[in-house]
């Protein structure tokens, strides 16, 4: 069989096919050809280019996906954001404040005054030096607690933060090959 070799109109692709068809579809880009021939050449003319339409839609809906994705990550990073009363925000990994340790600090320091005074006293724990020592052991721990809570606040957020970038690097990389 008599075959015919030509490029593609469209993206170059050289293309064989049988003597005589007047219609192909280039094998590569998809597009749709009509085949010329005169007395010395054969050549092609774009009839339908698919490629650069369909590859346009594509392109379009992965660049909305990406924005959706940005979006939705602004939102949910909303969620994270730690507000201040002075109209600030910060994320949970932005500077550890000093401020998350003050219950900490102020309870060390109420334990710490109790039991000094007991000590250089001598008098017996008891009354107020009790009800002291529980105060000052339950602000510990609820200072603790803040800063524990904060920590797994920031982990989520590291958690998160990750999962965005890794659907975002994948959609990059979609949109590149
Ligand atoms: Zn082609």
């Amino acid at each position: 069989m008599e075959t015919v070799s030509v490029c593609c109109d469209s993206c170059g692709a050289s293309l064989e096919f049988p003597n005589g068809v007047s219609f192909v579809t280039c094998n590569y880009c998809k597009s749709k050809l009509k085949v010329k021939q005169t007395s010395s050449t054969s050549y092609t003319e774009i009839v339908e280019e698919v490629r650069a339409m369909s590859e346009d839609v594509e392109s379009l809906k992965k660049e909305s996906r990406l924005e959706r994705l940005d979006r939705e990550w602004e939102s949910q990073k909303e969620l994270f954001m730690i507000k201040k009363k002075n109209g600030f925000s910060y994320l949970p990994t932005d500077v550890v404040s000093f401020s998350q340790f003050i219950p900490v600090l102020f309870g060390g320091l109420i334990g710490f005054v109790t039991l000094s005074i007991v000590l250089l006293s001598g008098n017996k724990v008891e009354g107020v030096t009790i009800f002291m020592l529980i105060l000052s052991v339950l602000t510990i721990l609820f200072g603790l607690f803040l800063i524990q809570n904060r920590y797994k606040m920031k982990n989520l957020y590291l958690k998160a933060e990750l999962r965005y970038k890794d659907s975002r690097r994948k959609l990059l990389k979609e949109m590149n090959s």
